[in-house]
């Protein structure tokens, strides 16, 4: 497995193994996850909230923790547009908008979960265009790791910046944030939206406010 492997986005948690395992870790040819290091530090956090560590409901919590830490960021190092793998040329291609592209990530300011919708559109460059799975790969890899979600709506339309160069590209993101529902302010079911917009659809109002229509039809 080389490390072109790991960074697809149907990475799932069976893809890594143990450290101690007899074949090395296909994880560990993109980076070095210290599994038994991850479970030091959450039994460290248990023991400090006042938690029994020893107790039955707690003694794999740790192993588990790490385990999806490694998963829940095992795109870290991995550049999006390397899922744009395959182009193709079809001269009338007009609008691509591909919407309600389901996400989940992990904010970096909590290590809490944020989720939501991804909006990718685009107008081809001299026809230039990918297959429409390719644009949900792009999302899923870009979110597998510590976000923002400016950063990530910014990471997704430059990956169609380097791979297509379309003449416009609009990329929204409606998303709820765990670490505004659960905790601080405590407001559950609010919205944030970002949008990165570039080329035409930054300069062209109109262009922008047709889209806009048609991503909330
Ligand atoms: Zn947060």
């Amino acid at each position: 497995m080389n490390s072109e492997v790991i960074c697809k986005a149907e990475f799932q948690a069976t893809a890594y193994k143990a450290p101690t395992s007899p074949s090395p870790s296909p994880l560990a040819l993109n980076r070095e996850v210290d599994l038994d290091l991850v479970e030091q530090a959450v039994k460290m956090i248990l023991h400090a909230i006042g938690e029994d560590v020893e107790r039955e409901g707690l003694l794999q919590t740790p192993n588990r923790v790490a385990r999806m830490m490694a998963e829940l960021t095992s795109s870290i190092n991995c550049d999006p547009a390397d899922q744009i793998t395959c182009e193709f040329f079809e001269e009338s291609a007009g609008l691509v908008l591909v919407k309600d592209i389901t996400f989940n990530s992990t904010c970096e300011h909590h290590m809490l979960p944020f989720h939501g919708l991804v909006h990718v559109a685009y107008l081809p460059r001299e026809g230039r265009i990918t297959g429409l799975s390719k644009l949900a790969r792009v999302v899923e890899v870009a979110s597998r790791r510590l976000q923002v979600q400016e950063r990530l709506t910014a990471q997704i339309a430059q990956a169609l910046e380097d791979k297509l160069d379309p003449v416009a590209i609009f990329v929204m993101i409606e998303a709820e944030h765990s670490c505004i529902g659960l905790r601080g302010i405590k407001k559950p079911g609010s919205k944030t939206i970002t949008t990165d917009a570039r080329g035409l659809y930054k300069d062209d109002a109109n262009l922008r406010t047709e889209l806009l229509g048609l991503i909330k039809n």
